[in-house]
């Protein structure tokens, strides 16, 4: 399947353009987010495709959405050494659990799904970069889980630096070390003395100093970045095709644990182009801003609540306007009336349902006994974003259409949560068990523009 693909934004105010310069620009200029201006209908494709390989189904799936924007043969490898590092030779294995079917998306080297997607978008911006002799240096700020699979993408490539910003001393000592015992030349971490909210702002500063972003060559590797929604469009396809191989039934369900909207968009793209998905279940934690929008139709701001699964403590979901853009009838202009009312006022509302999606949420003591009761009754442990997912589901459970489970991350990286809801100290990985004794390396500073682009000049030598 060859065509041209050409990519725009929910907002309407750029010129078309091909997969490259989408992935290169991140977040589209006119501030909306760029799509592609078709979806491909691959139902054609589906008998084909359910038996490739994790890496031939990514290659396949992927390929329409790039067209001739990459030269032959170089998407494949691209895919074989994105996925040759994940530690299990399935890439994304596949169990049954009680009443679910868990997908286990946490082989990468940082043991979350983000793997999947940034080892994928460092692949590709090596590769894009040296085909145009051009550097690139990336600026991040991160709460905890981003920045370790960003820099684990990034780490030890030609062409590019990488910048982490984390709020000193409020990072979990595992999250701290999974990013500051990095020590390739390329890999900066800094230590913000302020909040997250102190580094994100920090991070728009710098970015909204044109000549210093210009000077420099700044990128993003944010959850907006087109790559990554298309890297995990794949494991939606693999998901389906494995549980119909494996109960005979035509369809599944699929629950995803959601933060961003990022991971969940992309099982919508999925679903749009033909894969064997019946519905997405989204699931929420006390941080329901989404599970609200799917029941009632009104999009409405909350204040954030810290629970047991910090990757999903998110009220502003950065991917949902693309979502919001197929509501609204793939029309850039209500696009943006609605996002402008949205900043004015904190609230947004769409007219009609959409009988893909379901949702609901999960509390911090309901998440834990979830764990709790996985552990002791199948004797497998979830880690608390898992949970969170598999608590939801279960108030779907349907005969005719298998559920899978998202597994996002390895329980080994939340401990704690897990000590608490089962009251023993299981959860373990070797990965993270050494990296209390691996030397480290980190510059505090204080959280002020000035500071950080002046350590960004001297480290790149400008
Ligand atoms: C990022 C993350 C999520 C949420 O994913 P989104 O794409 O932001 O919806 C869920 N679980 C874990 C472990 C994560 O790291």
């Amino acid at each position: 399947m060859s065509r041209d693909s050409t990519y725009v934004s929910t907002r309407g105010g750029t010129p078309p353009m091909g997969f490259r310069d989408a992935v290169l620009m991140g977040l589209a200029t006119d501030g909306g987010l760029l799509l592609p201006a078709s979806i491909p209908d691959v139902h054609g494709e589906l008998r084909a495709w359910s038996s490739l390989s994790y890496p031939g189904l990514a290659k396949a799936v992927m390929a329409p959405f790039i067209g001739t924007d990459l030269e032959p043969g170089v998407l494949g490898d691209l895919v074989e050494r994105s996925y040759r590092v994940f530690a299990d030779p399935r890439i994304c294995p596949l169990t049954a659990v009680g009443p679910v079917h868990v997908l286990e998306l946490f082989h990468g080297p940082t043991l979350a799904f983000k793997d999947v997607a940034l080892q994928f978008l460092g692949n590709l911006f090596e590769y894009i970069l040296s085909a145009t002799g051009e550097c690139l240096n990336i600026v991040g700020a991160t709460s905890g889980d981003t920045g370790s699979a960003a820099i684990a993408g990034v780490r030890g490539r030609s062409g590019m630096h990488i910048f982490i910003m984390h709020p000193h001393g409020r990072v979990s000592p595992i999250q701290e070390r999974q990013m500051t015992t990095v020590l390739d030349a390329n890999v900066h971490n800094i230590a913000i003395e302020g909040t997250f909210d102190d580094g994100q702002r920090v991070l728009k500063e710098i970015f909204n100093d044109l000549p210093f972003k210009n000077r420099f060559r700044l990128g993003a590797v944010n959850s907006v970045n087109w790559a990554r929604v298309l890297a995990q469009i794949v494991y939606y396809f693999h998901a389906a095709f494995r549980v119909r191989e494996s109960t005979g039934c035509e369809r599944v369900r699929v629950c995803v644990p959601t933060g961003n909207f990022g991971d969940i968009f992309a099982g919508y793209m999925a679903l749009r182009m033909g894969a064997p998905i019946g519905h997405l279940i989204l699931a929420a934690n006390e941080n329901d801003i989404l599970a609200r929008f799917f029941a009632t139709g009104v999009y409405s701001r909350g204040p954030v609540v810290a629970t047991t699964s910090p990757s999903m403590d998110i009220q502003i979901a950065s991917n949902f306007e693309r979502y919001l853009y197929y509501r609204l009838d793939e029309q850039p202009t209500r696009v943006r009336k609605h996002m402008e009312a949205f900043a004015r006022s904190g609230r947004l509302e769409i007219p009609g349902t959409d009988a893909s999606f379901l949702a609901g949420r999960a509390t911090v003591p309901e998440t834990a006994a979830v764990i709790r009761r996985y552990y002791r009754e199948h004797g497998y442990l979830l880690d608390p974003h898992t949970a969170v997912g598999a608590a939801v589901a279960e108030r779907f459970l349907d005969d005719g259409e298998p559920t899978v489970c998202l597994a996002t991350a390895h329980p080994a990286k939340f401990p704690e949560a897990i000590r608490e809801a089962v009251g023993e100290d299981v959860a373990h990985h070797p990965t993270i068990d050494s990296l209390m004794d691996l030397p480290t390396r980190c510059n505090v500073l204080p959280a002020s523009r000035a500071a950080v682009q002046e350590f960004i000049r001297v480290t790149l030598g400008g």
